[in-house]
C-alpha cells in the first residue's frame, strides 16, 4: 500500500495537540514520537477524496483506540465504511460470523 500523501493543513489557526508518548503504540520501531499532533489533511486510498484528519481524533486513534502510531488515515469516511462493510461480508462468507 502507497503511503498516504499527508499533507499540514492550511488552517491559519491550526490546532495542536501534545503528544503523550508514554501511551502510544509505536511498535518495534525506534523512532521517537512527534511533540504534538496537528489537523492534517489526506487524499483517500480508494476514492482521491480530500478530508482533514483532526489532531484530536488522532490523539483519540493513536492514545485511546491503541492505534499503531504509523498506522495513518488512508480512506475517507465513506470508503472506511465499504471497506468494513466488505470486512464483515467476507467473516460471513467464510462462516464465521451469522449475517
Ligand atoms: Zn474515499
Amino acid at each position: 500500500m502507497p503511503y498516504p500523501k499527508i499533507i499540514r493543513s492550511k488552517n491559519k489557526k491550526e490546532t495542536r495537540i501534545k503528544v503523550d508518548p508514554s501511551k502510544l503504540n509505536m511498535g518495534n520501531t525506534y523512532s521517537s514520537a512527534p511533540d504534538y499532533y496537528y489537523d492534517i489533511e489526506f487524499s483517500c486510498y480508494d476514492c482521491g477524496k480530500v478530508e482533514v484528519w483532526k489532531a484530536k481524533q488522532q490523539k483519540w486513534w493513536y492514545e485511546d483506540a491503541g492505534g499503531y502510531f504509523f498506522a495513518s488515515a488512508v480512506r475517507c469516511r465513506v470508503c472506511r465504511e465499504k471497506q468494513r462493510e466488505r470486512k464483515r461480508q467476507a467473516r460471513i462468507d467464510a462462516g464465521h460470523e451469522k449475517p
